[in-house]
């Protein structure tokens, strides 16, 4: 059972635009993966696009995963481990989307919600879970690297030589009008 830490930071949604976003280069980036276009929460993102320019504050969500010592950097091994906390952290964002009457971007990475079946994206079909999947921060063009080490002070660290790091990092967020939402999800 890996151990989670989370952290949040509720700031002015457009200076956080202004300062770590640039939807054109990590489009760039995105381009690159095989999974460019091929799931519903990945790029590109089109008239599914939340819009945020009426929100004025955005809550962020850091997840922190300590991971094993010796921990092997495979998918088989690490993907399970960022499924639960995904599975874990997620429906938090959600539910404050709701609350708020603002718009979720969740974590970057697999979507949990269809095991063992290919998205539907692949084959030109609607999402199968529209009320649990959301674009990323990463897929609306936000630098989530420089957002986890200078919002919270946490860098990001990366898989060497075989081996995890050791911890993971998940950055999620809602876009909202409510100035003191920390306490939605339950922080002070
Ligand atoms: S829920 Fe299923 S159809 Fe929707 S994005 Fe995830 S894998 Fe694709």
């Amino acid at each position: 059972m890996e151990h989670y830490t989370s952290y949040i930071k509720t700031i002015d949604a457009h200076d956080f635009a202004q300062r770590y976003r640039n939807a054109a280069y990590f489009e760039g980036l995105c381009r690159q993966c095989p999974n460019y276009g091929r799931r519903w929460g990945c790029p590109p993102i089109g008239s599914d696009c939340p819009d945020i320019q009426p929100f004025r504050y955005v809550t962020l969500l850091l997840v922190k995963i300590d991971i094993k010592q010796g921990t092997p950097a495979d998918t088989a091994t690490l993907e399970p481990i960022i499924r639960s906390a995904r599975e874990l952290f997620e429906p938090r964002l959600l539910k404050a989307e709701r609350d708020l009457d603002g718009r979720a971007c969740l974590f970057t990475g697999m979507c949990p919600h269809c095991p063992g079946l290919e998205c539907a994206r692949v084959s030109g079909e609607p999402c199968r879970h529209p009320g649990l999947v959301r674009p990323s921060l990463e897929a609306l063009g936000f630098n989530l690297d420089a957002t986890a080490r200078d919002i919270f002070g946490i860098p990001m660290q990366w898989c060497r030589d075989g081996q995890a790091p050791p911890y993971l990092t998940l950055v999620g967020g809602v876009f909202h009008n409510e100035e003191h939402a920390n306490e939605r999800f339950g922080y002070k």
